[in-house]
């Protein structure tokens, strides 16, 4: 309609691109090749911005990064509309996917150390740590340049980890297998989970450090630190505008950012763990399984007559990701693949797959005002 291709227009002349950017976005990232791995065995090669060939298969993303790809041109892609979009009122959500070894965690994270160093564009810090100094800068911008009106925002997060089919609680590792409730008017939470109000980036880092240093990591033949959980941040952002300016028509907000980093998919020489880490092997298959089950049902055009059919039942992570997959959320998912085709072609294959499916799901994004 017209009055669209108004609105449309007005926000590219003012750069704000909440409403053209897609409910669900998918990025994949090519890792270097390190030196145990031969240039020679590389056959993943980028195409386009947009696509790369697997041993001479195409796919087609929305976008493609390689191995020359920074971790500020991953945060400008994912990390800046993100931000713009969780401070307008969306949840917003980045759920990244691969192999173990592809990247996954410094891509999201980057090393500790980066975490809390002065972030340079040219750092190692991933693309979290980026968002959270991107949002509380323009919190702070937004709360000086009042022009009559006051906005006041309230954070606070939460951090959990899902291990064997158990939730656990990376703020307070006492707490071990806490129960996903379902409350009619806030809809989904993990009951007991520690939430921590943050009013700084600093802040923000301290939190994520302590979990991440309580996350479970198996020793495994592939990655020696192999993440054998998923972990999901959770940071909820409530503003309200007080003053005259006409401008403030909005009074309340409400949005989340759920970071969610997956355990690793892997073809995992179970003979060469131990029994402990058979069974969490095990359990981390079986949940990305379901959650492929999940998504092969969201992808499909019609959907299950009743919405109790939609399958997020089928493991602690599908139920977590109910508002991320096919809800009110917009999703980026993030696909890690190594560039060394020639051991890792299954799951080079299978990650790829997964976001080709994840792109069919639709999203219901809406920004949250009450
Ligand atoms: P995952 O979390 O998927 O198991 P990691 O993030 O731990 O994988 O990556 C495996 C190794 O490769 C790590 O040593 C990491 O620092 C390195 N690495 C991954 N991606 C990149 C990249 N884009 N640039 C430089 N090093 C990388």
């Amino acid at each position: 309609s017209v009055k669209q291709k108004d609105m449309v227009e007005s926000e590219e002349q003012n750069g704000d691109l909440t409403n053209l950017d897609p409910s669900v976005k998918v990025v994949v990232r090519i890792r270097p090749i390190n030196g145990q791995e031969k240039e020679v065995d590389r056959t993943v090669t980028k195409v386009s911005s947009d696509s790369l060939s697997v041993g001479g298969r195409k796919f087609t993303f929305d976008s493609v990064l390689d191995a020359n790809s920074s971790q500020e041109n991953v945060f400008q892609l994912i990390g800046v509309p993100l931000v713009k979009n969780a401070l307008a009122g969306y949840n917003t959500s980045v759920l990244s996917y691969g192999q173990t070894g592809s990247g996954k965690t410094y891509t999201m994270w980057g090393p500790p150390s980066a975490m809390v160093e002065d972030p340079s564009p040219a750092s190692h810090q991933g693309i979290v740590p980026r968002i959270f100094q991107m949002l509380f800068s323009e919190i702070q911008r937004e709360q000086e340049n009042s022009d009559g009106r006051q906005t006041n925002y309230q954070c606070r997060c939460s951090f959990l980890e899902i291990y064997n089919e158990q939730i656990g609680d990376l703020l307070d590792p006492t707490q071990r297998n806490l129960e996903i409730k379902d409350d009619p008017k806030n809809g989904l939470y993990v009951e007991n989970l520690t939430e921590e109000y943050v009013s700084s980036y600093e802040d923000v880092t301290q939190v994520l450090i302590k979990g991440l240093s309580s996350r479970k990591v198996g020793a495994t033949t592939v990655n020696s630190k192999s993440s054998r959980s998923h972990i999901v941040f959770t940071f909820f952002i409530e503003s309200w505008c007080k003053g005259a300016s006409s401008k403030c028509f909005s009074s309340s907000k409400t949005s989340r950012i759920s970071l969610i980093d997956l355990a690793g998919l892997d073809r995992n020489k179970l003979e060469d763990v131990g029994r402990q880490h058979l069974q969490e092997g095990k359990n981390v298959k079986k949940s990305l399984s379901q959650l492929g089950y999940l998504v092969n049902t969201l992808a499909k055009e019609t959907q299950p007559e009743k919405p109790e059919d939609v399958p997020y039942g089928g493991s602690c992570l599908t139920r977590i990701l109910r508002e991320s997959l096919g809800g009110n959320a917009k999703l980026t998912v993030m696909c890690n693949i190594s560039a060394d085709n020639s051991r890792n072609t299954s799951e080079i294959l299978s990650t790829l797959r997964f976001g080709q499916r994840v792109k069919a799901v639709r999203n219901e994004p809406v920004i949250n005002e009450i």
